[in-house]
């Protein structure tokens, strides 16, 4: 690129910048704009230039300081109350090879006068540094790293995460310090939530995890299933070791991650990396490398720190896995809010362990910032090793000029004039039949009436045949209406009306989920920023206004109350902000939810109130750690509806089976996780002894 042809001392200049501008994006707004990889170089080129021109350093360089500079004039997307960390906060130095951990692990033992020091490998965590202090053994405060000498205060927050302790073992004093992260699997379910509720996806399960712990509200926090691992204690008499501290940190009732090994040199640390490079893809959380500490803490206080890291430690970084492939088109969906997504459609290409073959690119701005044009081969990568992502296209090696794309002037699905919202783009049609599928799927969907057997297939049928205008209909569906169609067979042929065939599954199942919740019924009318969080906190609000009565009419009466709440009403529901609450009142007032939530009501839906609108502490499965695999025929409860009921009856759901699980409910057909709980000894039980459990008294207290 020509920047690299600029003067050392011009280019030194854009580097800061560069790096100043990433690192605000990156630890204040949570939003990162390049990847961890092009970061790390620009990095590396600094640093090389700094040794180069030692009079290029300033205080403020980035070299000198951890996180992004306070005083950038940034604006935060939340402000916290700050607070002055007892000692500071340090970053790692980072190494990219296997040569630099080496050079490592040699400096090391040079500054120790040519003694080779006992090394601790840990996994290194991908999420946000914690200092949490303890006094007497209870939690008194907890704050992120900032900027290493002032973090912000989040105690508030901490104390929803379960896996931080509120008291520790014994009644000792000390800090601990550790990283909070999102499991892969939470940052997938939230992700796919913010997509359905129009909202910006996070990048990586690091910034969601930072971006869920600094709220204002701790009640968004508690929602968003955050973990924790402890790696580092400040205790008197100190432990001697970082390893001794690791066992103390278990000791005191902290996580810590189980994979770290000590007493490793410089080359059985080298092996540690090589295994873990395509281990880590097994863990339930993000690793983006690993982190090598020299063991005695007498050692470590020989070898010292430099500007903003300790000389005992680095972090190796896994290489970040990137594949080419090429871009063979871009399509542009419409969403249920009228948003067109442009789509990368690729050759297949295997990355991280999965085939992909199409990945979002957001929108024309990111398109364009990312240089990525038809027929070109592109860097594609996993983000967070989950989401594939397009990290831009390959302009050296394009053999003749490709145009740059655009966006379409008119709705691929309706035709309509688009308009442009910021950097993205609209369908302002309101009958869109794109936005009314988009909405019919989002209605039948896990997170809202849950209705499994209507697949997208079947929809995309019944729809063309214009059977299926609206959500209600789907409960006024007949035998009929789905006989002959793709994959449903046929009741002329054999097949008996209620006999044993799809036509009858997809309408008994329709028929089971005749009572719904009336959260669920909510999250189904697609009201913009109505998600299932806030539609839970909604209708528990509803259900304190309008006391539940059984049968149908209670919905009717709830949907009065919605007809008549104002804004400020709304607003004054806990988890609800004016913005939302402005879209719900919109929805009941100008636009079609009432009439829809009427029309699910003809159709024979009954909204129920929700059984337990908090989770029961004290409930027959408070403190445990349960999963479900398998199916459950007798009930026929979907994978979703049980895990409801477990958080209704006081327990946390997961979805793998770890040391921490104490409890797994085995339907039928369960495979692999039944053999993973075998082998680690926890409690199985089957579909009859789950209902038993929740059917259990409460034991109060
Ligand atoms: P770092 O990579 O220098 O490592 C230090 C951090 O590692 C600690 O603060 C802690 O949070 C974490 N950690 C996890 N497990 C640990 C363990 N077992 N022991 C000790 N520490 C552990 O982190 P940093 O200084 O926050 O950030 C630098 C990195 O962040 C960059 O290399 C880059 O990957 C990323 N970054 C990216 C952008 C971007 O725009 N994409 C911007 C800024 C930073």
């Amino acid at each position: 690129m020509t920047a690299k042809r600029l003067a050392p001392a011009a280019r030194y200049r854009e580097l800061v910048a560069a790096i100043t501008e990433a690192d605000r994006r990156y630890y204040i707004e949570d939003a990162p704009t390049i990847t961890d990889a092009e970061y790390d170089a620009l990095r590396v080129e600094l640093n090389a230039l700094e040794s180069a021109h030692p009079e290029f350093v300033t205080p403020d360089s980035p070299s000198q300081r951890v996180g992004a500079s306070g005083d950038d004039g940034g604006d935060p997307a939340v402000k916290l109350t700050e607070v002055r960390h007892e000692r500071p906060m340090l970053s790692l130095a980072n190494a990219f090879s296997p040569e630099e951990v080496a050079a490592f692990a040699t400096s090391a033992a040079k500054g120790l006068g040519g003694r080779e020091p006992e090394l601790v490998a840990e996994l290194k965590i991908d999420g946000l540094a914690i200092s949490l202090i303890y006094e007497r053994g209870t939690l008194v405060r907890a704050a992120t790293r900032g900027d290493g000498t002032t973090g912000e205060d989040v105690t508030a927050n901490v104390r929803t995460i379960r896996a931080i302790p509120a008291k520790l073992k014994e009644s000792v004093s000390c800090e601990v310090r550790g990283e909070i992260y999102m499991p892969k699997t939470s940052f997938a379910t939230l992700n796919a939530e913010r997509a359905a509720a129009g909202l910006p996806l996070y990048a990586n399960p690091r910034n969601s995890a930072a971006g869920s712990l600094r709220q204002k509200d701790a009640a968004i926090t508690a929602q968003r299933n955050l973990a924790f691992f402890a790696y580092q204690l400040f205790e008197e008499p100190a432990p001697a070791a970082q390893s001794a501290a690791l066992r103390r940190l278990h000791e005191l009732g902290l996580p810590t991650e189980q994979n770290a090994r000590a007493g490793l040199t410089g080359a059985s640390a080298a092996s540690f990396l090589t295994e873990w490079v395509e281990k880590r893809r097994s863990l339930e959380y993000e690793t983006d490398g690993a982190v090598l500490k020299v063991d005695a803490v007498a050692d470590q206080e020989l070898l010292g720190y430099i500007a903003r890291s300790p000389k005992w430690a680095i972090a190796y970084k896994f290489p970040p896995e990137q594949v080419t492939t090429r871009l063979l088109g871009i399509s542009v969906e419409v969403g249920r809010t009228g948003y067109l997504t442009p789509v990368a459609e690729m050759e297949p290409v295997l990355v991280a362990g999965s085939t992909v073959r199409r990945a979002t690119l957001h929108n024309i701005d990111e398109i364009r910032r990312k240089d990525v044009r038809v027929g070109d081969i592109v860097v594609l990568q996993k983000a967070g090793d989950v989401i594939p992502e397009v990290v831009r296209g390959i302009a050296e090696r394009r053999t003749s000029p490709l145009p740059e794309f655009s966006m379409p002037t008119h709705c691929p699905s309706c035709n309509t004039a688009v308009v442009r919202d910021e950097v993205r783009h609209r369908c302002p049609n309101r009958s869109c039949p794109a936005q009314n599928f988009e909405t019919l799927r989002y209605a039948v969907g896990r997170g809202a009436l849950d209705l499994e057997g209507v697949g997208e297939k079947l929809l995309a049928q019944l729809v063309e045949r214009g059977v299926v205008r609206r959500v209600g209909d789907l409960y006024r569906l007949t035998a009929e209406q789905l006989d002959g169609l793709d994959r449903m067979g046929s009741l002329s042929d054999g097949s008996r009306r209620d006999g044993p065939n799809r036509i009858s599954n997809v309408l008994g199942m329709i028929e089971a989920r005749r009572n719904r919740e009336l959260w669920r019924v909510l999250v189904a009318l697609g009201i913009r920023h109505v998600g299932e969080a806030t539609a839970k906190d909604l209708a528990t609000e509803l259900q304190r206004r309008v006391p539940p009565t059984s049968g149908a009419g209670w919905g009717r009466a709830v949907l009065a109350t919605l007809r008549s709440m104002t804004a400020e009403e709304l607003t004054a529901i806990p988890g609800v902000g004016a913005i939302v609450a402005e879209s719900i009142a919109s929805a009941f007032t100008t636009g079609t939810a009432g009439a829809a939530l009427e029309d699910l009501f003809d159709a024979g839906l009954v909204a129920t109130p929700t059984d337990a609108a908090s989770p029961a502490a004290g409930g027959p499965l408070s403190g445990h750690v349960v999963v479900v695999t398998g199916t459950l025929t007798s009930t026929g409860w979907s994978r979703r509806e049980a895990q409801d009921r477990i958080v209704a009856a006081g327990g946390a759901v997961a979805d793998a089976v770890t040391a921490k699980t104490t409890l797994l409910v085995a339907g039928e057909k369960a495979g692999s996780k039944r053999a993973a709980a075998e082998k680690l000894g926890i409690q199985i039980i089957d579909e009859a002894g789950f209902i038993a459990l929740l059917g259990a008294e409460p034991s109060g207290g």
